[in-house]
């Protein structure tokens, strides 16, 4: 079983034999990492909610604030039954590193409910989302810590959120100037942002076309095979194929299928939503063998951990988005490297979507909501900066892309903290 936090632990170390040499003093340097290696808060507690059946039911449920030197705390809320407490601190240590890689002015942050919401009534799904706020309103806010949806959570879970948290701060007498900029990722009616569902996806495809620019990769002979056609794999598909590049393999938790003619992501979705698999698209292939195609570039968008030291020596692609959050494990990691496999991390690649969390909290702010192209105009200089700055440190030290990216963001977070004088 692997544990998350030690992952985070470790890589961290690696980062900090890269990084000491560039800081005037060693100890204070010292001092940074190892603060960093322990979250500034976790909040860890039961929650009740009475079922429909009537009896009582409690849920184990976390928040964890991991370090706020660049900005109030970021990140989501996940309600799955495999969280656990290491899970969700390694969680909230990667959203400091991706909120620094795009140097959005936040911290880093994660919260979950051990539960299986698919086992619960909408009203009951209501009433945990709400004990949830309940637990943790006194270290969330505008200013404090911003939640936002994850894994089984949603824009309607969001709105029940604010809207309890607002009622907590009004049962306190507490005025706070904006309750909706506490949460990101709200339904639209209520302060959510044009363009967020498809800005990760989008995000990841400014990824590839500046990694395809500076490789001199031609899209039209650039074939793509994406595990994952859900929200971010879908948009990911779609944006790619109109730049020109072509998607060759799709997959879902049902499989995937290979045509290496070429298949139009926006005919794959209604392909799926009629006829559900995707299997009419082209020859019907495994989730496993999907990664183990012959393509340009692999894009896992499902799952973490499903490139592992057991199918790494078997991937024939020259190059990896990771379009999901953590699927590449640290032994597979190695084994990519031998072979020359380039991995664009998902502290990167995925940034885009809370780079346009940030972009909704500055319109709940300011009161004022931006148009779709407006928010997807400022996406892009972002992501393509956020890029060249880890591509720049890559050739220059000859480390991964990964080691690069991690680099670039564990430096601006270290040098916040000297800034502060908080070590
Ligand atoms: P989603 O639920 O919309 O889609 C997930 C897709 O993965 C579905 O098509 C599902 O059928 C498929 N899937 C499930 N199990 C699978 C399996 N065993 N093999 C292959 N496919 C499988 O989720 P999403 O929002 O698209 O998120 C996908 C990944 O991206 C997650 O790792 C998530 O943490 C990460 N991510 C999402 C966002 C976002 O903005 N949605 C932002 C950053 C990172």
């Amino acid at each position: 079983m692997i544990n998350p936090h030690a992952s985070a632990l470790t890589q961290l170390d690696q980062v900090a034999t890269l990084l000491a040499k560039q800081y005037a003093d060693p100890q204070k340097f010292k001092q940074a990492i190892t603060k960093l290696k322990q979250p500034e808060r976790l909040i860890e507690g039961e929650i009740q909610i009475k079922l429909d059946s009537g009896q009582t039911k409690t849920f184990k449920a976390y928040r964890c604030q991991h370090n706020h030197a660049r900005g109030p705390y970021k990140g989501g809320i996940r309600f799955h039954p495999n969280v656990t407490k290491e899970e969700i601190m390694a969680l909230s240590t990667w959203m400091t590193w991706k909120c620094a890689v795009t140097s959005i002015p936040y911290g880093g942050s994660k919260g979950g409910v051990v539960v299986d919401p698919k086992t619960l009534s909408p009203r009951e799904l209501q009433a945990l989302s709400r004990a949830y706020v309940g637990l943790v309103a006194d270290h969330i806010g505008a200013w404090q810590d911003v939640p936002a949806p994850d894994v089984n959570t949603n824009g309607q879970i969001m709105a029940w959120m604010v809207d309890e948290y607002q009622q907590i701060l009004a049962a306190k007498g507490l005025f706070q100037e904006n309750p909706l900029a506490a949460f990101t990722g709200k339904p639209l009616t209520l302060g959510g942002s044009e363009g967020r569902e498809e800005a990760t996806g989008l995000g990841g495809v400014i990824v590839l076309h500046e990694l395809a620019r500076k490789l001199n990769l031609l899209p039209g002979t650039t074939t793509i095979a994406v595990q994952g056609f859900g929200n971010v794999g879908y948009w990911f598909a779609r944006h790619a194929h109109l730049l020109g590049y072509k998607i060759v393999a799709l997959s879902d938790s049902h499989g995937g299928v290979v045509n290496y003619q070429g298949i139009d992501p926006i005919k794959a979705l209604e392909e799926k939503k009629l006829h559900h698999p995707l299997t009419a698209l082209g020859e019907k292939i495994t989730n496993q063998e999907l990664l183990e195609l012959d393509v340009t570039v692999v894009v896992p968008a499902a799952l973490e951990n499903v490139i592992t030291k057991d199918n790494a020596a078997k991937l024939k692609t020259k190059y990896i988005i990771e379009m999901a959050n953590g699927p590449v494990t640290p032994e597979a990691d190695a084994i990519l490297q031998a072979q020359g496999i380039m991995s664009v991390p998902d502290v990167l690649a995925n940034a885009g979507g809370v780079t346009t969390s940030y972009f909704e909290w500055v319109q709940n702010l300011q009161g004022y909501a931006w148009t779709k192209e407006e928010v997807l105009a400022k996406l892009k200089p972002l992501m393509v900066k956020a890029f060249d700055e880890a591509w720049c440190l890559n050739q220059e030290l000859k480390v991964s892309m990964r080691m690069a990216t991690y680099a670039t963001a564990v430096k601006r977070v270290v040098d916040a903290m000297i800034l502060r004088g908080q070590v």
